[in-house]
């Protein structure tokens, strides 16, 4: 349902991103919770952390985009949302 986009190069220096670990995670969407592999990149070169973008969750939500619409635009939900920091 949700496609992966990995990072390939470093932002900072352009250096090619090395795979650090995996992990899954799971997203909460309006079809139920879903699970996906995220990989976590390191750069060699400056040491800065990526990690793959699920397309349609925004940043580290646990929640997809269309589900977070969906309650926002529902007045019968009081939906409380918390982000984690990373
Ligand atoms: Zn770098």
């Amino acid at each position: 349902m949700f496609s992966l986009v990995s990072p390939t190069y470093c932002d900072f220096c352009g250096t090619k991103l090395n795979v650090n670990s995996n992990c899954t995670r799971s997203i909460i969407t309006s079809y139920g919770t879903i699970t996906c592999n995220i990989t976590y990149w390191i750069c060699p070169n400056c040491k800065k952390h990526f990690h793959d973008n699920i397309v349609g969750v925004s940043g580290s939500a646990n929640y997809s985009d269309e589900f977070y619409n969906k309650c926002l635009s529902d007045t019968m939900v009081d939906a409380v949302f918390t982000i984690p920091a990373d």
